[in-house]
């Protein structure tokens, strides 16, 4: 199980696991997807900084980049995060997820953004502060709103122009500085399909790590409109019924689990 955490321990456990990150991809141990010991995040991630990230099966574990240009060991593979979800599951996916993401962070915010002063690490929070100016930089974090629009029978599922042929998704949007969830749902629902909804019906969470967002899940009644997809973003929308489904996204997103949720409602009422 996967605990996150913020607050490193005192001491490194020689127990501990890593997940050593090299760009967007972590090391895994080809065969059993086990995770890099002390020495192995030693040698490969050298003097680079340590992330606690929290602990995983007990255990503590840290996440470290390497250097673009380092090879990994014979049996071992630095794993993309699809792949790694495939190979290690949900839970460590998550802690990947995390690992990725703070190391990317790390990597990008050596410099403050107002000054141009070198940072350091703060101490007992997330952040990066400016050595001149004190400016903190928090990891970035992009809050989306996915939402499955649903009427009777029948679900309004969409195409970007950029999926595979002929996969339909609920439709997504990133919450904008200054709105609400609710506010950002309607907005991308209005400009992207032109429809309206009610009754939204919050469905839970998901970390997706590609790059920052945090997609947050809701079913929304159909509540009136003409479906006009907005031309830039979408190449198809339209109205499923739930036993009549075209391809969906695979079971890594929350996308997948809004349509299956859904779908499984529709069967037990
Ligand atoms: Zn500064």
């Amino acid at each position: 199980m996967f605990r996150p955490g913020v607050t490193p321990p005192r001491d490194r456990d020689d127990t501990a696991l890593w997940m050593l990150v090299q760009r967007d991809r972590v090391l895994l141990r080809e065969g059993d997807a086990g995770l890099a010991g002390p020495e192995r995040a030693a040698r490969l991630a050298g003097a680079g900084t340590a992330h606690y990230l929290g602990t995983l099966d007990g255990r503590q574990l840290w996440a470290a980049g390497v250097d673009d240009g380092a090879e990994a060991d014979e049996g071992w593979r630095f794993s993309d995060l699809f792949s790694f979800h495939a190979l290690a599951g949900d839970e460590r996916w998550l802690a990947a997820g995390r690992a990725v993401q703070i190391v990317e962070w790390e990597r990008t915010h050596r410099f403050c953004g107002r000054c141009g002063a070198p940072t350091e690490q703060a101490r007992g929070e997330r952040a990066m502060r400016c050595r001149r100016c004190g400016l903190l930089a928090f990891p970035r974090l992009s809050p989306a709103v996915i939402v499955l629009i649903h009427r009777g029978d029948e679900a309004l599922l969409a195409r970007s122009h950029r999926f595979p042929e002929g996969m339909y998704s609920a439709l997504a949007g990133f919450v904008e500085p200054g709105e609400t969830v609710e506010g950002a749902l309607m907005r991308e629902v209005e400009e992207e399909v032109g429809v309206r909804v009610r009754n939204l019906e919050y469905r839970g969470s998901q970390p997706w790590p590609f790059p920052n967002s945090l997609m947050l899940g809701f079913f929304a009644e159909y509540a009136g409109g003409k479906i006009v997809p907005e031309a830039a973003e979408i190449a198809d929308a339209a109205w499923f019924p739930a036993d009549a489904l075209p391809a969906i996204p695979g079971p890594i997103s929350i996308a997948n689990r809004l349509i299956t949720s859904w779908v499984a409602r529709r069967g037990a009422g």
